[in-house]
């Protein structure tokens, strides 16, 4: 059997490694292109989400490259995740397409499906205990290559030569990529850590700091944000974002260590009390704990047309009025160009350096 899944970022690493360690093989999607996009909006209602869009064109690419069935999670709460597997299948299956999604909705909404949903991916033959085993590995590879990204961004505004953090991060990821045991995936990941801290680096620099927050696909993948945060520190900015793959599976959320939901919905709460779906509350959460931790701005991700980010837009500017926080909100479709949201990064680090300046004046004077 042939298997898929989404492509988010570079964990298409793990998930392959787990699909043939299963005995099946893995068809690993493409880095969503212009070709996806414009197929998963030809076969898409027009209002989806721009996530919903880019699913659509990466299954419709796998299935022409032979997958018969792919692995996709759910969602559950006020937005429109929970539908989107079933409305892929229903698309695909009317286009003529014998194609399957097996979807993981998360295990505490009802075990006994999750166990089910496991069991059919679990080969025949294979002991549950081997099977757990072969998921434990991989995640932890899953966590590895988080964690050499997580590294490449906080190297990537000291680099001296532009491109050095992304070419070692690709070197890093490689020797992930052919780990197979336990002790392989903890020794590539030492060795790439260290790949990646070696690189020459400029330490006087103090360069603007930038908190990243949105909804999850757009955070979590570089080809459908425009590589943001590569683009920012090649352009000499420290980033920080809200969302990674493996902290989110954890319902745990990384901003500079481990802050938990909890702390983010109570930092949300003055400004919004209600879950609003996706990661609405998060961003706001999420902006007043980077703005406590000194960032100079902000900036939120959100596909064109999502409920649970427009809200958290609209209460964006009294945020940021009230913890004193520049916030630019970049929505993206299929209409938005790369040199468009280039020119507005550009604008926006003037202005947070013009503020920064004129702070170090006022503090001067005081
Ligand atoms: S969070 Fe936004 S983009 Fe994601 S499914 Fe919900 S409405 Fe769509």
């Amino acid at each position: 059997m042939k298997l898929t899944f989404p492509h988010m970022g570079y964990s298409y690493v793990a998930f392959k490694a787990l699909i043939n360690e299963l005995g099946y093989e893995a068809v690993v999607p493409p880095e969503p292109s212009k070709r996806t996009m414009d197929l998963g909006v030809r076969y898409s209602p027009e209002f989806a989400c721009i996530p919903f869009k880019v699913l659509m064109g990466t299954f419709l690419e796998t299935i022409e490259m032979g997958a018969e069935m792919a692995i996709s999670s759910g969602g559950v709460g006020p937005c429109r995740a929970g539908y989107y597997g079933v409305m892929h299948k229903k698309i695909l299956n009317e286009l003529g397409y014998d194609f399957d999604i097996l979807i993981f909705e998360p295990p505490q909404s009802n075990y006994l499906d999750f166990i089910k949903k496991l069991n059919r991916v679990k080969p025949r033959g294979m002991s549950w205990r081997v099977f757990i085993q072969l998921i434990k590995k991989n995640y932890r590879k899953l966590e590895a290559i988080d964690q050499i990204e997580y590294l490449m961004y906080r190297i990537m505004p000291y680099e001296i030569n532009k491109g050095d953090t992304y070419r070692a991060f690709k070197k890093a990821l490689n020797m992930l990529d052919e780990a197979r045991t336990k002790e392989e995936i903890e020794d590539a990941l030492w060795e790439g850590r260290k790949i990646i801290a070696r690189i020459p680096q400029d330490r006087s620099r103090n360069p603007l700091k930038i908190g990243i927050v949105g909804e999850i696909y757009v955070v979590l993948e570089p080809a459908v944000n425009f590589y943001i945060q590569r683009t920012l520190g090649e352009m000499g900015v420290y980033t920080d974002r809200s969302i990674w793959l493996t902290s989110y599976t954890q319902k745990n959320v990384i901003v500079e260590g481990r802050i938990g939901e909890h702390d983010i919905h109570q930092m949300a709460h003055p400004y919004l009390n209600e879950l609003i779906g996706g990661h609405g509350i998060n961003s706001i959460g999420e902006t007043v704990i980077y703005a406590n931790q000194g960032y100079d701005g902000m900036i939120q991700l959100a596909p064109f047309s999502c409920l649970p980010e427009i809200m958290a837009k609209g209460i964006m500017p009294r945020v940021s009025r009230e913890v004193g926080i520049p916030v630019l909100t970049i929505f993206i479709d299929e209409q938005t160009a790369a040199a468009g949201v280039i020119t507005r990064l550009e604008a926006f680090l003037d202005l947070l350096k013009r503020r920064r300046e004129q702070k170090a004046q006022e503090a001067c004077n005081a």
